[in-house]
């Protein structure tokens, strides 16, 4: 490994000094993904910004209906809640499915959704329940985020600090794991408010995406067989060792069925 320069800032007004001044300078979360990253040649940062002593970058807390949850926070943590397991079950359950005990105690929901991986879990929950991404900037709605692989809203030096759910009335998440390392091979996330339906899924393609008929559909009725008959189509979704295209379709049907029926049973 190259060696680099490492900062541990304990105020956002300091990170933000030190993104903005180091050069070729890196926000540090859990490092599950940008250590070996680092190992692997693949990201050469000058300095690491360790993101770990800001107070105010973790913690979950809920206030007005919505569920706030802190940048920092491990997926532990999130899996563990029992805010998030009263208010917002699914995402503890899909905390509690991510990768394995190591992962998940390192792992954080803000270097998750900062990195989308396209088979990553939190980016469907964060599309489907319509949160928003709180930065050091500004905030940005779960539709202007995600913009395909690993690519986002973020800006140069943008932070993210904290992921905004608000409470669904119903809400579930299935994921056809890899057995080697449960990412998603595909993962849908359903949720309902206000006689809104949303279905996001990640894993099939190159990043998360919604589905429009199956959204229209489960408004109509919100139940499984709403969306039985409902097949994505699989020409721009990822073929690779794990699943074909074709096969990658036909599990976001399946998915988005188990989806619903898991949100049912929040009701
Ligand atoms: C073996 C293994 C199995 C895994 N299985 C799954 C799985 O089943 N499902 C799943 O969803 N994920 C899985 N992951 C990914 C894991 O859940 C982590 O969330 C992910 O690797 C990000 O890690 P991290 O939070 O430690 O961020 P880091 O690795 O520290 O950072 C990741 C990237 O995001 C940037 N970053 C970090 N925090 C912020 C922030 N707050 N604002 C802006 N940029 C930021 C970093 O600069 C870096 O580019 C797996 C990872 C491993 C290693």
């Amino acid at each position: 490994m190259r060696s680099f320069a490492f900062h541990r800032p304990s105020t956002l007004y300091e990170m933000s000094a030190l993104l903005g001044g180091v050069a070729d300078s890196m926000p540090l979360a859990g490092g599950m993904t940008l250590l070996p990253t680092i190992k692997q040649r693949l990201a050469a940062p000058a300095a690491l910004i360790d993101l770990s002593k800001i107070p105010q970058m973790s913690g979950i807390s809920f206030k007005d209906d919505v569920l706030t949850i802190g940048a920092m926070t491990r997926h532990v943590d999130v899996a563990e809640s029992e805010l998030v397991r009263g208010k917002i079950p699914l995402l503890a359950s899909l905390a509690a499915g991510i990768g394995d005990p190591a992962v998940r105690n390192r792992g954080t929901i803000g270097g998750s959704v900062a990195n989308n991986d396209p088979s990553a879990d939190y980016p469907a929950a964060v599309l489907a329940l319509d949160a928003i991404v709180v930065t050091d900037r500004r905030e940005i709605a779960a539709d202007a985020f995600f913009r395909g692989l690993f690519e986002t809203a973020l800006e140069p030096g943008e932070i993210i600090t904290a992921l905004r759910f608000p409470v669904p009335s119903a809400g579930g998440y299935a994921k056809f794991k890899s057995p080697a390392s449960r990412y998603a091979v595909v993962g849908v996330c359903a949720a309902k408010k206000a006689g809104k339906v949303r279905v996001a899924v990640t894993g099939a393609g190159p990043g998360v995406f919604r589905v429009g008929a199956m959204e229209a559909a489960l408004e109509g009725s919100f139940t499984p067989g709403a969306v039985a008959a409902i097949k994505v189509s699989s020409e721009n979704l990822s073929s690779d060792i794990h699943a074909d295209a074709e096969y990658r379709a036909h599990l976001v049907t399946v998915m988005a069925k188990k989806a619903i029926a898991a949100a049912l049973q929040t009701l």
